[in-house]
């Protein structure tokens, strides 16, 4: 049983003794899957995901270089993304904000937020990050060097714009709204800070949310979606707080025939945005993270926080995976309840 609550999206593990115990103890339960895969099969229509428009969509963040807080990347790519969020969304509200970095550094934050279906009161929250890393501290050239972050960002941004596009194309049931956080200022954080270094953008708008007294049924985090072979176990605080929801999109994965991608292996426990939702909005939500599970990478893949994060690792084949495990998701959760 895995006891540690080592965290380390972003970072690294908070002490060697730790890192040896997590590994050690949780290889033992990776083997055994937390729950076999539902062998039943969902039947709901929808839209079918293109995974190239989502390909194009990632180029194209990283054409604007590195998308650090206070830089002119940050400025452009957030002009793109509102554009792209209007094309689909019946609303869109932006947070201008500045947080602290934990060095005591102010940095500008934009949080974007694309809303469907405003006034249904069945909704899901999706969300991801859209900033880049401003350290290659993974890597063992230029470390101080911002990286591309085409999957570490631009793969989750991709993947929830192509699915807003899709549901309007493929209408949706209007008893039920979809809600994009798109968050600023994630991966800014360091591990000789402190664990709340990270997730900025996230913690701001989980204390101010863009409507008053906010409310989703749940919410999915995408974080590191785009890349070859990549492999999503049950992350554990998302087993924690939304065990159901987790066995819910496990489940519609299964029915979209991506199995091979989402996995019924136990994950570690990753302190990324979810834990935010979770804790200070009380909004049940997992995160889909690839974690294959490399020891030398910190379980994560093993461009995390180097420059080879660039274009030449993304596979459309996961992001198809991603998303079309949204869409059928989405389209169950809008699915009248089966009369008993
Ligand atoms: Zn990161």
């Amino acid at each position: 049983m895995c006891v540690s609550r080592t965290s380390f999206k972003g970072a690294i593990y908070v002490c060697t003794f730790f890192t040896v115990f997590f590994i050690t103890s949780c290889n033992n339960n990776s083997n055994t899957p937390a729950k076999l895969p539902e062998e039943h099969t969902v039947k709901v229509n929808t839209p079918d995901f293109n995974a190239d428009v989502a390909y194009g969509d990632i180029a194209k963040q990283v054409s604007f270089g590195p998308r650090v807080p206070g830089t002119p990347a940050q400025k452009l790519c957030a002009a793109w993304m509102q554009e792209e969020l209007k094309k689909v969304c019946d609303t869109i509200y932006i947070q201008n904000v500045h947080v602290t970095a934990g060095d005591g550094k102010d940095l500008p934050c934009i949080n974007l937020i694309g809303v469907i279906n405003p006034k249904a009161s069945k909704r899901i929250l999706l969300l991801t990050h859209w900033d880049s890393r401003p350290w290659a501290d993974m890597d063992v050239a230029d470390q101080d060097k911002p990286i591309l972050a085409a999957d570490d960002a631009g793969s989750g941004v991709a993947v929830l714009l192509e699915v807003a596009r899709n549901i309007k194309e493929y209408k949706l049931s209007p008893t039920l709204g979809i809600d994009i956080l798109l968050e600023d200022v994630e991966d800014y954080g360091k591990n000789e800070w402190k664990e709340d270094s990270y997730c900025l953008g996230t913690q701001y708008w989980a204390h101010h949310p863009h409507v008053a007294n906010y409310k989703a049924d749940f919410g999915i985090l995408l974080d590191m979606v785009g890349a070859a072979n990549a492999q999503f176990p049950l992350e554990g605080y998302s087993t924690e707080y939304a065990s159901d929801v987790q066995q819910k999109v496990w489940s519609a994965a299964n029915s979209a025939g991506y199995s091979s991608y989402f996995n019924y292996n136990r994950g570690g426990y990753i302190t990324d945005d979810h834990v935010s939702v979770n804790r200070i909005i009380n909004i049940p939500t997992i995160d889909i993270i690839n974690l294959p599970g490399n020891p030398q990478s910190h379980e994560f893949a093993p461009h995390w926080h180097t420059h080879q994060d660039n274009m030449s690792i993304i596979d459309k084949n996961t992001l198809k995976a991603v998303g079309q495990t949204l869409l059928q998701t989405i389209y169950e959760t809008a699915q009248p309840a089966p009369t008993p």
